[in-house]
């Protein structure tokens, strides 16, 4: 068995390699790569696709994630909850704008525990970040409820969340934001940097538009201090090709998941959990061992299966946000996640044979 990577991009980029070839040399060939056709037409399928009016192509996560802020006008002196469990990006993307992030711990699920949001509200909070973390959907019924009740914002960061579901609606379309990164190793990912925003409001559509060139609506007239944050047109083109397979890599990865989570019965290991309402297109398939899981990473390793930690380091122990002054205990739900989360292999075009080898390794494992 040759060593089985946690994510094997080139696996996805075989199963369709001809249609990424033919679009790259049509989008080259076309003398046009910056805002343009491809552009246009990725961000009608994206809206399309989420179930937003409006799509926003933008040149990263964190840039969608920053921008929603600016655009919402949140920055010094106001505060924005995130779960404390994050990925570090979402939290730059409160910092960058002079925001103080403030945790609330997550769930059973490992996602933002929606009943610990209220006791951490202030006069100073603006929004809540509801991260959809692993490919699994947050609780947007309780969230959506709380931020009205409070006046507040909310922003989704759907970079782990393509096209899943709470209550059968996609992520992306409750809040008044949605932001989407297509960095490769996501669900629709690109072939570098890429992402956007979807909304149902034409005036911070409008607003984003402007914002990510510049500040410019028609060329060389700046109406605001914007930056440059665009989609290229090659990577849009490569993501409207991708789009037409979500669906089938979706299903793949809850098919390889369904395997994991039937087969794998190591009393060592605790499987993810689903959230009632929630669907989950398994970004990543994240198991908890709460004892011995270096050991059960270098034991995998040692049989050609790798895994990754996300995140070994949660956002308010990093060096970072070392200002925020936060110590070791402070959040102690991420902490214990941060020493017992392990992802497991899980990518399209994985194959059934691997998935046996990964599920057999891992129920022959015994602490030493
Ligand atoms: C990947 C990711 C981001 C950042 O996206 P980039 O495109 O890498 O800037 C933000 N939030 C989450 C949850 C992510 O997984």
């Amino acid at each position: 068995m040759d060593f089985i990577m946690p994510n094997n991009l080139g696996r996805q980029y075989n199963l369709h390699a001809q249609e990424y070839e033919k679009r790259a040399i049509e989008v080259l060939r076309s003398g046009w790569y910056i805002l343009g056709n491809e552009v246009k037409e990725f961000e009608k399928e994206w809206a399309a696709y989420i179930g937003t009016q409006h799509c926003v192509g933008v040149a990263s996560g964190l840039d969608a994630l920053w921008m929603s802020f600016r655009i919402l006008g949140i920055g010094e002196g106001d505060e924005v909850i995130v779960c404390s469990n994050a990925y570090i990006a979402c939290v730059m993307g409160i910092s960058m704008n002079g925001a103080t992030p403030v945790f609330v711990e997550p769930d059973e699920y490992d996602n933002l525990d929606a009943d610990k949001i209220e006791a951490a509200i202030t006069t100073k909070t603006k929004a809540i970040l509801a991260v959809h973390l692993y490919g699994q959907a947050c609780d947007m019924t309780k969230i959506m409820n709380i931020a009205q009740k409070h006046h507040l914002r909310v922003v989704e960061d759907c970079a782990q969340s393509h096209g899943n579901h709470w209550n059968g609606k996609t992520v992306g379309s409750f809040g008044d934001i949605g932001c989407f990164s297509f960095y490769p190793s996501k669900g629709c990912g690109a072939f570098g940097d890429a992402g956007c925003i979807t909304t149902n409001s034409e005036e911070i559509a409008d607003k984003f538009r402007v914002f990510r060139n510049y500040g410019s609506r028609v060329r060389y007239q700046n109406e605001v201090v914007g930056t440059n944050s665009r989609l290229d047109e090659l990577q849009a083109g490569l993501l409207r090709v991708k789009l037409t397979h979500m669906d089938e890599f979706n299903a793949e990865r809850v098919k390889i998941a369904q395997r994991y989570t039937n087969e794998i019965s190591n009393p060592l290991i605790h499987l993810p959990k689903v959230r009632p309402n929630a669907d989950s297109t398994w970004h990543q398939y994240v198991i908890h061992v709460p004892k011995y899981r270096d050991e059960l990473a270098a034991y995998l390793k040692d049989n050609q299966i790798g895994t990754i930690i996300h995140y070994p380091i949660p956002p308010h122990l990093s060096e970072a946000y070392a200002y925020l002054g936060y110590k070791a205990g402070d959040f102690p739900i991420a902490e214990q996640y941060a020493d017992e989360v392990l992802s497991l292999p899980m990518y399209n075009g994985m194959t059934e044979q691997e998935q046996t080898y990964v599920i057999e390794k891992i129920n022959q494992f015994q602490h030493k």
